[in-house]
């Protein structure tokens, strides 16, 4: 097995450096992964500029990426569901699995969660990472190392539809058009929605939404009340959408998500933003529009993989940019300026399958 370990690890705000580390040693549960195919995350890009976020606080050097795939190059004794060279998707969080939250199969919630890049927590933008066996997903021959780190943004979309609870006929608002809000769109689709509305305040972003399918989509102004909108959105749709979903995490668009929703409807929280904003609580309680929340995902990956292996989701048109892993400061900067148009940025840590 070659030596070379190079790993891209951030040491504090607008400070990753590429430097070698040592190669994993596994415990009996765990595989050895080459990795292959790691996508940008906005929360990557985050943690970049910021060096935190909400309570999750940079303190020491921390490995970068967890939207990612790999190849199995060395199984644990007790390992039964891989064989060394399987090609997998990475579930990046893996929860203690003894807690109640744990036990009654909430185990997103699990307060000793450990994630991928989130502090302390080291990622896998590296060639050689290790991961607990079950939480890695073997790929079917035909779906691609891209295709299996896409699963990470297609498994929030999985869940946010099935938290939204949407279905046959499902009139569908989803509020931002950024990777997140364009795998909610997917999804929301597979799932048998009839009518999918998405807003953003760039046009670009809307074309794209528009290519993958959404029915209607609304170019968004700053100076606009959410009740204005909302008003939009009603005369837009066959009707006032059921099901909402926050993909931006903007006050604004929290606030037009329940004044759009039709009484009796929910509204679905995914975007992070500040810490505490301004609802219009009473208007929900009255109308009894429920609000809930996301957090990642919770037995989602093998419906997302399901998802893309059966060709009922493509999600390759999210992919604009590729890069290598010696370039990760490019690849970094051209996802946190949206260079070029930049939706999803990949960064490959073997030579990339151009075939893809
Ligand atoms: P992104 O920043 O790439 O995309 C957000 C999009 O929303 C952009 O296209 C932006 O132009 C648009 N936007 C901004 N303000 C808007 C507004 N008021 N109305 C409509 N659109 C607006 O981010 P992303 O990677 O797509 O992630 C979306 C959000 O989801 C982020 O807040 C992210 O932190 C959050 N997120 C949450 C979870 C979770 O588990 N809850 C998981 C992943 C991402
Ligand atoms: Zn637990």
């Amino acid at each position: 097995m070659a030596k070379d370990n190079l790993t891209a690890v951030l040491h504090g705000i607008e400070d990753m450096r590429l430097e070698q580390r040592p190669i994993p040693v596994i415990g009996d549960d765990e595989v050895l992964l080459a990795m292959d195919s790691v996508g940008i995350c906005g929360s990557d890009v985050h943690y970049l500029k910021e060096g935190r976020i909400g309570d999750f606080i940079l303190t020491k050097p921390m490995v970068i990426g967890h939207e990612a795939a790999g190849v199995v190059a060395k199984l644990g004794k007790k390992v039964k569901n891989l064989k060394v060279g399987d090609r997998v998707a990475i579930e990046p969080g893996v929860p203690c699995r003894y807690c109640d939250l744990c036990k009654q199969g909430k185990y997103s919630l699990c307060a000793d969660m450990v994630f991928c890049a989130t502090p302390p927590y080291d990622g896998n933008l590296t060639r050689y990472y290790k991961h607990a066996a079950d939480f890695c997903f073997k790929l079917p021959d035909h779906v691609s190392m891209e295709e299996g780190a896409l699963l990470e943004p297609l498994s929030v979309g999985v869940h946010a539809c099935r938290r939204a609870g949407v279905g046959l006929g499902s009139r569908v608002l989803i509020l931002g058009a950024g990777p997140i809000g364009l795998v909610t769109l997917l999804v929301a689709q597979s799932m048998g929605a009839s009518e999918i509305l998405i807003t953003d305040l760039v046009q670009q972003r809307l074309d794209v939404a528009k290519e993958l399918g959404a029915t209607h989509t609304l170019l968004l102004k700053r100076d606009q009340s959410a009740e204005e909108v909302a008003e939009i959105v009603r005369r837009t749709m066959t009707a006032q959408p059921d099901k909402s979903i926050d993909c931006c995490g903007a006050e604004s668009s929290a606030r037009l998500a329940i004044f759009s929703t039709v009484s009796g409807g929910v509204v679905v929280i995914v975007g992070m933003g500040a810490p505490e904003v301004k609802l219009p609580l009473i208007n929900a309680l009255a109308r009894e529009v429920d609000i809930r929340g996301v957090f990642r995902y919770c037995n989602d990956y093998a419906s997302a993989l399901a998802l893309v292996a059966s060709g009922k989701v493509n999600v390759k048109r999210l992919v604009t940019h590729h890069f290598d892993i010696k370039d990760t400061d490019k690849a970094f900067e051209t996802s946190r300026k949206g260079l070029g148009g930049a939706i999803k940025v990949m960064i490959h840590v073997q030579p990339r399958n151009t075939n893809n």
